[in-house]
């Protein structure tokens, strides 16, 4: 089969290079990036890093509203639809690109299989809500990472279409779990190399419900200088001149602001943090995976799955609040695995192969 793969954003490459390895044993694989990251940091690391193949496109498409992002990327990936006549579209998550491009398949009546379906917060507050359940429902394969999505899915009514396959992610953490850590190149935001501290909590933070304004993101980093080792922070470049503002005016110096870093170190720091907090729907799930005391801080789950014996807590933007969950403890039930084997690409290649009979 000829399958176009639309993918844009930091989670999406990491989905992408577990799912391009397996895709690409079988089937010719055609990589389109819609430029909605951009940064070396955010964007070709990953590529390098990861042996994620080069895209035969890349659409150039960032900024913007979120209406203009993606009219201009479904405009551009329809045509490259077009000329492609692919027998399938595969996307992954929940971004603009991965809506723009679902959109432009479904139109051409073009097969789209969206990997990482059927998550949900229950809000079309949150933009990636609106992007997620679009997709699913334009979807003629769903794979979804976990049960708790697949009876989501059932409930809409899509239940024939879907197939659970674990969690995509888990592929790519435990490639890079089980590897030594080598060459740590994490920059702070200046560009010298900085050392790391014996022992860290690590955070990251960029969802527009923390950054909108100076109060969440202030609330959070408040919490973060009190803690008893410093807080790694490698800053998304959307909240970069906010966060490190915070800081200098609040004289926050227990947080290292660093650059965005690459995905291996990402892993490692994670895997050696004493704990993390974060805002990111991915990050919470590698702390999970690694055994790792996590909370998360937004108003709605998005991984059910990892809240269970204190191993995942919700807190608001609020200082007293991330510091009281910091305090609890965690228990790990090894037994419990909601996230499947860490097989899910080839699990997605066999359901495809069935498919097309
Ligand atoms: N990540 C990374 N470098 C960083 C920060 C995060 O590689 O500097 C990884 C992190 O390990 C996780 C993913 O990026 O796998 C999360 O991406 P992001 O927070 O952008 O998206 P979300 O998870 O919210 O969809």
């Amino acid at each position: 089969m000829k399958i176009v793969t639309v993918v844009g954003a930091r989670p999406q490459f990491i989905k992408a290079a577990a799912g391009s390895r397996q895709l690409r044993k079988e089937h010719q694989e055609i990589l389109v990036h819609t430029g909605q990251h951009f940064d070396d940091n955010m964007s070709a690391v990953f590529f390098r890093e990861m042996g994620i193949p080069t895209p035969d496109y890349n659409l150039g498409v960032s900024g913007g509203s979120h209406g203009q992002m993606t009219a201009r990327m479904l405009t551009g990936i329809e045509e490259i639809l077009q000329k492609e006549q692919p027998d399938a579209l595969l996307v992954y998550g929940d971004t603009n690109s991965t809506l723009a491009a679902a959109l432009a398949a479904a139109k051409l009546r073009i097969p789209v299989l969206h990997v990482e379906a059927g998550n949900r917060l229950g809000t079309l507050d949150n933009p990636e809500e609106i992007n997620r359940k679009l997709t699913d429902h334009c979807s003629t394969l769903l794979f979804c990472a976990t049960e708790d999505a697949r009876q989501k899915l059932e409930a809409e009514g899509l239940g024939s279409r879907t197939h659970c396959v674990g969690n995509i992610m888990y592929d790519s953490f435990l490639y890079f779990a089980n590897k030594p850590w080598e060459n740590p190149n994490i920059l702070g935001l200046d560009g010298s190399p900085v050392t790391l501290p014996d022992s860290w909590y690590y955070m990251t933070c960029h969802r527009q419900e923390n950054t909108y304004s100076d109060e969440p993101l202030a609330a959070i980093l408040a919490a973060m200088n009190q803690l008893d080792a410093k807080t790694i922070y490698p800053v998304h470049p959307r909240n970069r001149e906010r966060a490190e503002r915070i800081c200098k005016a609040q004289g926050f110096d227990n947080i290292l602001l660093t650059q965005p870093v690459g995905y291996s170190d990402s892993v490692h720091l994670t895997q050696n943090a004493k704990k993390i907090v974060t805002d990111s729907g991915g990050l919470q799930c590698e702390a999970f995976y690694a055994g790792v005391q996590c909370v998360f801080v937004l108003d709605y789950v998005v991984w059910p799955e990892t809240m269970v014996s204190g191993r995942n807590q919700l807190a608001k933007a609020d200082t007293e609040d991330i510091l009281s969950k910091l305090a609890k403890e965690q228990r790990i039930d090894p037994a419990y695995q909601p996230f499947g084997d860490g097989h899910a690409a080839e699990k997605i290649c066999d359901v495809i192969r069935q498919w097309r009979g």
